[in-house]
């Protein structure tokens, strides 16, 4: 089914925990990602038959497994935490697909591991549906992100406020490695690991790297992360996103979005929005992202600086300056971002520089904010020439509207290759809250319809919606949805 190389299963036994599988009465694939299955050189049919499904709820074993739980730790919501690790999750292997990239297999919801504390290591069918969803849609829209391959029911039920139907989600990834893993070793002092997880998340994330010197390695990785972040933290900034926990442990080394819990997507535009029921105070509302993932860089770098070269002093001073870079390189990937958004090129031509397009980007982000105006409709509106009629206040629109125009005529692209670069940078289909709401509820009721449509939807979200045009549609005030919950 899989020839996994187990790669992870080689480092340290300390590095993770061995873990067994838990058998589960009656499992049932609910959704298959034929498409990534194929891509990764699995066969959907295989994976699709009873043996197969055994394997994705976690009850049987593939050959070749050596099945593992990572140990990581993680700062949550500012506070620390030495020991985290996967409570609930199940690396099965890594495999090769046909061009030689290496993927982690795991099993999220698959039983409890040496790291569940008190959790039951189980998910619940609502979460497990999201994070397919969510995770496949980031995935079209162009965001480095883990992927979702199957997702199955169980026959059991999990306790959380009520009585849930258990599900197992198959993620696959580039590899799970978080800052909170370094962070565990760094806090248990253990250099060795340091040093051995930082060749490995080269080899996995950055292998141009691995041409460094070793003393060098520490420093040149922390700069690769930083960079990778700044890029995908600037999609979810140009897509509305709010990823909601963005704890160190969730934190992906390979810059890749990870960890769907409460994450959501903005409707109307509200650059202090918030939707986790659990961020009282707003750590992780949608502005502060870019603010909060430095926090995090310098808790990796903090992680690093014992095994960088040279004295501590001098290590010190490289690693706040890489942890620098994050800034310039964020805002030169959201200008790059915007600017597209608004049919513009980046670079931008003579005499036009980056603070007169943040200008033009922000007085618009402004109007939006003062009405609240729809993030994504209003964006993909502008190519279709409609964005003014979203406007109460037409004279301001207008007058920004007069703005744009005269910018536009400075572009070396004629106006359908501005509005075909709008209509690639600004998506017509998001996963609306309301719309994955609707499809879970569906789905609790035992029909997959509405999740499967909405999946088949997301696939091309940049294309003209035609039969889902209605995906398109904002909530209606009594739709809206206000608060998500951490899917555990
Ligand atoms: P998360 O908030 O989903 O990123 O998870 C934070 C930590 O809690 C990780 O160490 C998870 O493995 C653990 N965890 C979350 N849900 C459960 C669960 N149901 N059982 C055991 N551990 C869990
Ligand atoms: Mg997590």
């Amino acid at each position: 089914m899989f020839s996994f190389e187990n790669t992870y299963a080689r480092l340290p036994g300390r590095m993770y925990a061995r873990i067994g599988t838990w058998p589960v009465p009656a499992p049932e694939l609910v959704a298959l990602n034929e498409t990534l299955a194929r891509d990764l050189g699995l066969d959907p049919a295989e994976l699709a038959a009873p043996a197969g499904v055994a394997v994705l709820s976690g009850s049987a074993l593939p050959e070749g497994a050596e099945p593992l739980a990572q140990a990581y730790a993680g700062h949550q919501f500012g506070g620390w935490v030495p020991r985290l690790g996967d409570g609930r999750a199940m690396l099965l292997g890594e495999i090769r697909d046909p061009a030689g990239q290496m993927w982690d297999i795991q099993l999220k919801g698959s039983g409890p591991t040496p790291f569940s504390r008190r959790g039951d290591g189980r998910a619940a069918l609502g979460p497990v549906l999201r994070e397919y969803i969510v995770s496949e849609a980031m995935h079209a829209l162009g965001v480095p992100t883990t992927r979702a391959l199957a997702a199955v029911t169980t026959g059991t039920r999990v306790r959380r406020e009520t009585m849930l139907p258990g599900a197992v989600l198959t993620r696959v990834a580039q590899s799970h490695i978080r800052v909170g893993t370094f962070q565990y070793f760094a806090a248990r002092g253990d250099g060795e690991a340091l040093r051995l997880l930082t060749d490995y998340t080269i080899t996995r994330h950055y292998p141009a790297l691995a041409e460094a010197d070793t003393a060098e390695r520490p420093l040149a990785l922390l700069r690769a992360v930083v960079a990778a972040q700044a890029r995908l933290i600037a999609r979810w900034m140009a897509l509305g996103f709010i990823h909601g926990v963005m704890n160190t442990d969730n934190t992906h080394l390979g810059g890749l979005t990870i960890d769907y819990g409460p994450c959501a997507f903005m409707d109307g535009y509200r650059p202090d929005k918030v939707f986790s029921s659990i961020d009282e105070r707003g750590r992780y509302a949608y502005d502060r992202q870019p603010r909060v993932i430095v926090w995090n860089l310098a808790q990796f770098a903090t992680a690093l600086i014992p095994i960088m070269e040279g004295p501590q002093k001098a290590a010190i001073a490289a690693a706040t300056q890489a942890v620098g870079e994050f800034t310039p390189l964020f805002s030169r990937e959201w200008l790059r971002l915007f600017r597209a958004k608004l049919g513009l090129d980046d670079p931008a031509p003579a005499g036009v520089g980056p603070e007169d397009d943040s200008a033009l980007i922000g007085t618009f982000l402004d109007l939006m904010a003062r009405e609240g105006a729809d993030f994504t409709n209003t964006f993909r509106a502008l190519s279709d020439g409609s964005a003014e009629d979203r406007f109460a206040d037409r004279r301001a629109c207008g007058e920004w509207h007069v703005r744009w125009t005269r910018r536009r005529a400075l572009e070396e692209t004629d106006d359908p290759r501005q509005l075909a670069r709008m209509r690639a940078a600004s998506p017509a289909l998001i996963p609306r809250n309301h719309r994955v709401e609707e499809a879970l509820a569906a789905a609790h009721a035992g029909d997959f319809t509405p999740f499967h449509r909405l999946n088949r939807a997301l696939t091309r979200p940049f294309e003209t919606p035609g039969e889902f045009a209605d995906l398109t549609r904002p909530p209606a005030p009594e739709e809206e949805v206000q608060h998500t919950f951490c899917g555990t």
